[in-house]
C-alpha cells in the first residue's frame, strides 16, 4: 500500500503548506528598492532548469505544499515559463495543490494572461505603487505604467482576480494614497501595502528615509474611510481591513510594526534551488545538488526535510533605533518578494 509521506511540520509546528519559488532573477524593470541599475545576473547554468524547477515543485506538493506562488525576478520573462504553468496545473488537477499563482509587475500580462487562466492560475499579484506615469517611470526606472494597466486589463478580462500590491514609500506614494483606494475600488482590485525592506545593498537609496510605517498611512485612510478589521487570511501574510464605504479589502504586510512570523507557513525557492526558510534570513539550504546528484527523490525530499528542521523562529528586521538593523545583503529579486 502507498503510504502518503509525513507532511513538512516546522521545529514550531508551523506546517510549510505554501513555497514561493523564484524562476528567475532577472527583470525588465529595476525598481530602485529591490535593484540595483547595473546588475549581473546569474548565468543561465547555474539556473533550474524548467524540467528541474518541476521536479522541485512536485516533491513539495507530494510533501504537504497546497499553495504554490511563482516570482522573481519577473517570472514572466523566463523563457518557457508557460510550459511551467502548464505542467504545475497537473497538481491542480489531482486536487495535491489547491493553488497556483505568480506575483508579476504586470509588463508582460497582456501577452499571457488568458493562458495562465487557461492552466488553472485564478488570482495574480500585480506589484504597481504610483499611477502616476512619470512617477512609475522613475521607480521602476525602466517601466511603463500603460503597458501594466494594459496588462491588468488583460488578466481581468481573461478572468483572473487581479490585487494589487504597493510599497509604501515616504515621499513617494503617500501622496496617492487616496487615489490608489479609489481605481482599485472602481476597478474591482483588492489592494495590498507593504513596508519596504531592508533588502540588498542599500547603495544611494537610504531606506530608512523610503520607510512609511502602515501604521501611519492607516491611520491616514482612516481620516476618510471607516475600516473594519477583518479576520480573514489568504494564507500570506497580510492583514486585512474593509472599507465601510466601499466594500473594498485593503490589506497591510508589516514586517517591521509588526511581527507576522508566529503564523509563517511559508519557505522560498530560488531559482538556483536554494530554500530560504525565512526571507529575514542568511539561512539556507542547497536543493540542487540532492536534486542532481539522483534521478530518484529520496535525497531531495530527505535535504527539504533537514531544512524545514531549520526553520528559525522568525526574522530579525527592526527600524525601531533610528538605523537599519537584521538587514539582510540579498536584493528581494534573490530570494523572490
Ligand atoms: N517582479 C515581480 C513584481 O515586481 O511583482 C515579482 C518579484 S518582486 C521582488 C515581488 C514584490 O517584492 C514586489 O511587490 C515588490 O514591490 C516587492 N519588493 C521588492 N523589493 C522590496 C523591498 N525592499 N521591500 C518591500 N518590498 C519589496
Ligand atoms: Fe523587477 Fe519586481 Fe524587483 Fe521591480 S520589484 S525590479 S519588477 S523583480
Amino acid at each position: 500500500m502507498h503510504l502518503a509521506p509525513p507532511p513538512l511540520v516546522d521545529p514550531f509546528a508551523r506546517a510549510i503548506g505554501y513555497l514561493r519559488v523564484s524562476v528567475t532573477d532577472r527583470c525588465d524593470f529595476r525598481c530602485v528598492y529591490c535593484m540595483a541599475e547595473n546588475m549581473t545576473f546569474l548565468p543561465k547554468a547555474e539556473l533550474l532548469t524548467l524540467e528541474e524547477l518541476d521536479r522541485l515543485c512536485s516533491a513539495f506538493v507530494r510533501l504537504g505544499v497546497q499553495k504554490l506562488r511563482i516570482t522573481g525576478g519577473e517570472p514572466l520573462v523566463r523563457k518557457g515559463i508557460l510550459t511551467f504553468f502548464r505542467a504545475m496545473s497537473r497538481h491542480l488537477a489531482s486536487g495535491a495543490l489547491r493553488e497556483l499563482t505568480l506575483t508579476t509587475n504586470g509588463s508582460q500580462l497582456a501577452r499571457f494572461a488568458a493562458d495562465l487562466a487557461a492552466a488553472g492560475v485564478r488570482r495574480v499579484n500585480v506589484s504597481l505603487d504610483t499611477l502616476d506615469a512619470a512617477k512609475f517611470a522613475r521607480i521602476t526606472r525602466w517601466g511603463r505604467l500603460p503597458q501594466v494597466l494594459e496588462g491588468i486589463r488583460a488578466a481581468t478580462a481573461a478572468g483572473l482576480k487581479v490585487k494589487i500590491n504597493a510599497v509604501a514609500l515616504r515621499g513617494f506614494n503617500e501622496d496617492e494614497l487616496f487615489a490608489l483606494v479609489e481605481w482599485c475600488a472602481a476597478e474591482g482590485h483588492d489592494l495590498t501595502f507593504i513596508e519596504v525592506m531592508p533588502m540588498g545593498d542599500m547603495g544611494n537609496e537610504d531606506r530608512l528615509d523610503q520607510y512609511w510605517p502602515l501604521d501611519d498611512l492607516r491611520a491616514r485612510l482612516a481620516t476618510r474611510y471607516t475600516l473594519n478589521d477583518t479576520p480573514e487570511r489568504t494564507g500570506g501574510p497580510a492583514r486585512y481591513v474593509r472599507l465601510a464605504e466601499t466594500g473594498q479589502r485593503i490589506g497591510f504586510i508589516t514586517p517591521l510594526t509588526h511581527n507576522f512570523c508566529e503564523s509563517c507557513n511559508r519557505v522560498r525557492l530560488t531559482c538556483t534551488g536554494e530554500l530560504y526558510m525565512c526571507l529575514g534570513q542568511e539561512d539556507m539550504a542547497d536543493l540542487r545538488a540532492p536534486l542532481r546528484a539522483s534521478g530518484d527523490d529520496a535525497l531531495l525530499e530527505a535535504a527539504i526535510r533537514a531544512a524545514i528542521a531549520r526553520k528559525p523562529r522568525g526574522h530579525d528586521f527592526d527600524y525601531s533605533r533610528q538605523s537599519v538593523a537584521g538587514q539582510v545583503s540579498r536584493h528581494m529579486s534573490h530570494t523572490g518578494g
